[in-house]
């Protein structure tokens, strides 16, 4: 059983880290920067050297196809190449050059596929730059509108559309995906889970469903020096007391839920005045909508007046937990067994393209362990060793779908 070459592999992530690079071995490569152009034709000319055939569609997604010997929907690997500002040389870069390692190796092994298989590169994953995040792949599944996503803008009032046409990688629409037998994404986990259990592969079954609200308190300012205790109407006090009596009951849910108070913000903010306004937010995640919705109602049971203070509350979004195909899940948890890889099931709490893709695509994730559990920063790290036995899975599982494709093929002569 053959595998993939691990040191190719860490020659080709070095090289594809040094488009956007910054002094701390991170990255910063903004959807459509010079850096983000650079590195999508260094991607093209890597895979046209490889013979692959190689297009993009008209929000940018690069698709690098080697053929199969049928004109048949082919096996789709992919990720990203853009980043956060200062983020780290594997976030989804690893999902599209382990991709290209595994069509290297097959191609070494003179493999012949019977369905083509294809190295994607979505545009805007990361929404560092143009929100939101997933853009493109959002597109293709018809969960964001085209003409809306054209209109997004960064800070200094560009529009993506311009950014697109710019970047010469505006193409057509007809090259859009939009058959395709499974979906394959392997990312690093970018949290701690994989690290601290000692295991080498999460066989990813679906992504979190989540929600999340902004509540408002408001109060009335005030001198802080003259006006008495008993007098005040502080809606920072009564959040501190909210807050930590939320965090009580949510911490009663469940112990897999994960929640957040991101985001405080407190008016007007000077030392001498008493505020008048705190927003806050909580977000929440678990794989059982039920317990997204225990989270909810301790939100609806907020006080809607208390202290001489008003609360509020706004969903601001959510999203469905979304759940992988179980038959490759089964392919990536054979193949783990078939390297003597250890592994565990598990959700992502993180929101990746291959959610999108799942819609209209039978899709799965791989996940490799994160050093530290760090991610979207420049000491994010996975050892090769770690990266290259990602790719083996993923070189397996494309091995076992090209078997199961054949199967159906033969039964439909
Ligand atoms: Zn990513």
């Amino acid at each position: 059983m053959y595998t993939c070459d691990k040191s190719r592999l860490e020659g080709t992530v070095n090289e594809f880290s040094s488009f956007g690079s910054t002094p701390n071995k991170g990255v910063t490569r903004l959807c459509f920067s010079q850096e983000d152009i650079e590195v999508r034709n260094y991607f093209k000319n890597c895979c046209e050297e490889l013979g692959l055939d190689v297009v993009w569609d008209d929000m940018g997604n690069m698709y690098a196809t080697l053929a199969g010997k049928k004109d048949i929907p082919p096996i789709v690997i992919g990720s990203h190449l853009d980043s956060v500002e200062k983020g780290g040389r594997f976030d989804g870069v690893l999902g599209v050059l382990t991709g290209l390692e595994v069509v290297k190796t097959l191609i070494d092994h003179k493999e012949e596929q019977i369905a083509p298989i294809v190295v994607m590169n979505f545009t805007n994953e990361e929404g560092a730059r143009f929100d939101p995040a997933m853009m493109s792949s959002g597109v293709l599944a018809n969960k964001f509108e085209k003409e809306k996503m054209l209109q997004s803008t960064d800070k200094n009032g560009m529009t993506f559309k311009e950014a697109l046409e710019a970047s010469g990688f505006a193409g057509h629409k007809a090259n859009r995906l939009k058959q395709a037998s499974a979906y394959l994404e392997l990312h690093i986990e970018q949290g701690p889970v994989l690290e601290s259990e000692k295991l080498e592969i999460g066989v990813v079954e679906g992504v979190l469903g989540m929600v999340c609200y902004e509540i408002t308190i408001t109060g009335e300012s005030n001198h802080a020096g003259t006006t008495p205790m008993q007098l005040r109407k502080d809606p920072f006090f009564l959040a501190t007391d909210l807050i930590s009596a939320m965090r009580r009951e949510l911490s009663k849910i469940d112990d897999a839920l994960v929640f957040t108070m991101g985001r405080v913000t407190v008016t007007p903010n000077i030392h001498t005045v008493i505020p008048d306004k705190v927003v806050f937010t909580l977000e929440a995640r678990h794989q059982d909508p039920a317990k997204i919705r225990e989270v909810e109602e301790v939100i609806f049971d907020l006080p809607k007046e208390e202290n001489g203070c008003k609360v509020s509350f706004e969903k601001l979004w959510s999203r469905d937990t979304v759940e992988f195909n179980e038959a490759i899940c089964q392919h990536i948890q054979h193949a783990c067994e078939e390297y003597n890889y250890s592994s565990k099931r598990m959700y992502s709490g993180a929101g990746h393209d291959a959610q999108f893709m799942a819609s209209y695509i039978p899709s799965a994730m791989i996940f490799v362990p994160s050093v530290n559990g760090k991610s979207h920063c420049e000491e994010e790290l996975t050892s090769f060793e770690d990266c290259a036995k990602g790719a083996n899975v993923l070189l397996r599982t494309v091995l076992a779908l090209q078997k199961s494709i054949s199967k159906q093929e033969l039964k439909t002569l």
